[in-house]
C-alpha cells in the first residue's frame, strides 16, 4: 500500500542526515527508501558505497568547520 502511494504520488524524502553544505542524505517518509546528493548535485540512490563516502566527507567537513572556526576567534 505504501509503496503504491510512492509510485502514483512519488516518494515524499526529508533529510535524514546533514552530510555537508550541499550534500544530504534523504530517507522516504512512506518506504523507508534512502537517496543522497551526488557531486553534480543530483538526488541517487544511497548506496553502501556512497555511504561510505558521505561519512569521509562529513569527518573532513567537519574538521574544516573546526578550523574556520578557530581561525575566526582569533
Ligand atoms: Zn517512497
Amino acid at each position: 500500500m505504501k509503496k503504491i502511494q510512492c509510485s502514483v504520488f512519488g516518494h515524499n524524502f526529508v533529510v535524514s542526515k546533514e552530510i555537508t553544505a550541499h550534500v544530504k542524505e534523504y530517507k522516504c517518509k512512506h518506504c523507508k527508501k534512502q537517496m543522497t546528493t551526488s557531486a553534480n548535485g543530483n538526488l541517487i540512490p544511497l548506496t553502501p558505497k556512497y555511504k561510505r563516502i558521505n561519512s569521509v566527507l562529513k569527518k573532513v567537513y567537519f574538521k574544516k568547520e573546526k578550523r574556520k572556526a578557530i581561525i575566526l576567534d582569533h
